[in-house]
């Protein structure tokens, strides 16, 4: 039976030369790890849950993290036009047209 050459499967050789950057939240090293310029800061992590844990505003009404548009009154981030009326700012509005 003739081994089937599947050259395809083999994983390509990481180059170590490469710097490998651990991530800055959890400290994980991992190949595919990205980074994240923001102001004139630079942030490496190795998946989007530890980016929005770093970087994402946190909603100063329910403390979630804002990770969509979300909305923005006199630089308090919230994460919907209803936290924002629960928080006193009258004015916000989803970006969606109301009826
Ligand atoms: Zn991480
Ligand atoms: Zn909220």
């Amino acid at each position: 039976m003739p081994q089937p050459r599947n050259s395809a499967a083999t994983p390509p050789t990481p180059s170590l030369s490469q710097q490998v950057k651990s991530c800055d939240v959890c400290g994980n090293i991992y190949d595919k790890s990205f980074e994240v310029k923001m102001d004139d800061r630079t942030f490496t992590f190795d998946c989007f849950e530890c980016a929005i844990h770093e970087l994402a505003p946190e909603c100063a009404h329910c403390h979630c993290r804002v990770i969509g548009h979300g909305t923005e009154s006199n630089g308090v981030f919230f994460c919907c036009a209803h936290c924002a009326r629960g928080h006193g700012a009258g004015s916000a509005r989803d970006r969606v047209d109301e009826h």
